[in-house]
């Protein structure tokens, strides 16, 4: 009977499909396939990896009867761990970060595991970040259990047991390029070391979100979910890594939403990253080549962020087209000077200087320096304010603006309406405007009125 034994059993062998219509619009002479992972059991590649490591901590003796699960995870391993423990009578405890969507959440409370939500914008070694928050919680609980997917061996492992002899097997052996995006690294690694030792020739692309450790960058926030770092994990070997191709948030977002409506492949934002950049590697293919990319989940998990026309606008990724654009208004600014803002450790006086110089209210209050990412955003300063303050105490002038600035000014989508920003500007002084998902400038009454006076004049 054609009956597995447990969910478990259903994990792996997935299909290996052509981007058929990908290809045809692209004009591709190689054959373009994707390896939907979201045909696990829990929708996702990370079903392979939590199996492998229960099972493999179990044989260790690192697992016990009635023991309890704790990863920090960005929710798909979570899911897969939930699912295994499920299965063995396991507790679980997973720690995400708010970056999150609230589906992949809600998700993993469905399956009966816990969820610790902690914030995104701290470093590692910050005592609310969320590895910090997992080795505290693995202290704390008894019998408690951290399979640790950045360090675990057994995390590239299951790819090279599993993903790596699929595609071997689906592509006859006739595999030339392998494109995923890295995450922990475990797909990435674990994948080639198979096909590497079947034929070396056989290249593997990392695609990498832009501000991600692999790319070079630092590790800065990105908005793509589930992959990129800010540090280097242990499954992470650049000697099996023949190129790594970096990809925006912009680019990742619009082809995940491209594949869902051209092939009928419902791709998340990591996924659209992949095919991002496996169809760069594809145009400077040949007919010979067969490039086979990772597709790690189903779009489901994010119906609510890139497939929801809303929140692509607030953050600058699409326009909204029934009335005049707050880009527009922009056009009509006489300067195109780039944001300006201060460092949170910069002085009052500073911020002083930089608003007298550049003939401004207000400023915004970020880490580190441009380009931003919007999570890097952690307040503003206005003049009110530090007029204020300076009148009751001249030494406030001296102080970190960390230490007086106020709440961050509300966001808007360079290309939605003007009418928004019109109505935002009724109660706050300036706006921040986000273009492909990051801060660009600041808006204020006064370039509204610029706009309707130019505009006025027939
Ligand atoms: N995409 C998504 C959505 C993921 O959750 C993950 C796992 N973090 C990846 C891609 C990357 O996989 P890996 O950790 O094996 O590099």
């Amino acid at each position: 009977m054609g009956i597995a034994d447990s969910v478990l059993d259903l994990i792996g062998d997935t299909p290996l499909v052509r981007l058929k219509r990908m290809s045809e619009e692209y004009g591709l002479t190689s054959l373009l396939t994707m390896k939907l992972e979201a045909a696990n059991p829990g929708g996702s590649a990370k079903d392979r990896p939590a199996l492998e490591m229960v099972l493999r901590a179990e044989a260790d003796g690192l697992l016990h009867p009635g023991g309890t699960i704790v990863e920090p995870t960005s929710g798909n391993t979570g899911v897969g761990l939930a699912i295994v423990a499920a299965q063995r009578g396991y507790r679980c405890v997973f720690v995400v970060t708010d970056k999150v969507s609230p589906e992949k959440v809600d998700l993993l409370r469905a399956y009966g595991a816990e969820v610790v939500v902690c914030p995104v914008a701290v470093p590692p070694d910050h005592p609310d970040s969320y590895y910090s928050t997992a080795e505290r919680l693995v202290t704390e609980i008894p019998g408690a259990y951290r399979p640790n997917q950045y360090a675990n061996p057994a995390n590239p492992q299951a790819h090279t047991l599993t993903t790596g002899p699929e595609i071997w097997r689906q592509t006859d052996g006739r595999v030339t390029h392998f494109v995923a995006g890295a995450g922990t690294c475990g797909t990435l690694t674990g994948t080639a070391r198979y096909l590497k030792a079947q034929n070396p020739d056989v290249r593997i692309v990392a695609a990498d979100p832009r501000g991600s450790v692999y790319s070079g960058g630092s590790g800065r926030p990105y908005l793509v979910e589930g992959v990129g770092e800010d540090f280097f994990p242990a499954a992470w070997d650049p000697s099996l890594i023949d190129e790594v191709i970096e990809v925006s948030d912009r680019d990742s977002f619009l082809m995940a939403r491209r594949i869902s409506r051209t092939e009928g492949i419902l791709t998340g934002g990591s996924g659209g990253m992949a095919v991002a950049a496996a169809l760069q590697v594809a145009r400077r293919c040949g007919p010979d080549d067969v490039i086979v990319v990772l597709n790690p989940d189903s779009g489901r998990g994010y119906l609510s962020r890139v497939f929801n026309d809303t929140w692509m606008a607030t953050h600058g990724f699409l326009g909204e087209s029934d009335g005049p654009t707050l880009a527009e208004v922009l056009a009509h600014r006489p300067d195109r000077s780039p944001l300006l803002y201060v460092n949170p450790a910069h002085t009052a006086r500073d911020a002083i200087a930089v608003m007298q110089r550049e003939a401004v209210s207000q400023l915004p209050v970020c880490k580190n320096e441009p380009p931003f990412a919007t999570a890097e955003v952690v307040g503003a300063v206005h003049e009110l304010e530090l007029m204020a303050g300076a009148h009751q105490d001249r030494s406030v002038l001296d102080r970190p603006v960390a230490e007086l600035m106020g709440p961050r000014l509300p966001t808007i989508g360079v290309g939605q309406l003007a009418v928004h920003a019109t109505r935002l500007l009724e109660q706050h002084p300036a706006v921040l405007v986000l273009a492909d998902g990051r801060p660009s400038t600041v808006v204020t009454r006064a370039d509204m009125l610029t706009y309707f006076s130019h505009t006025s004049r027939g």
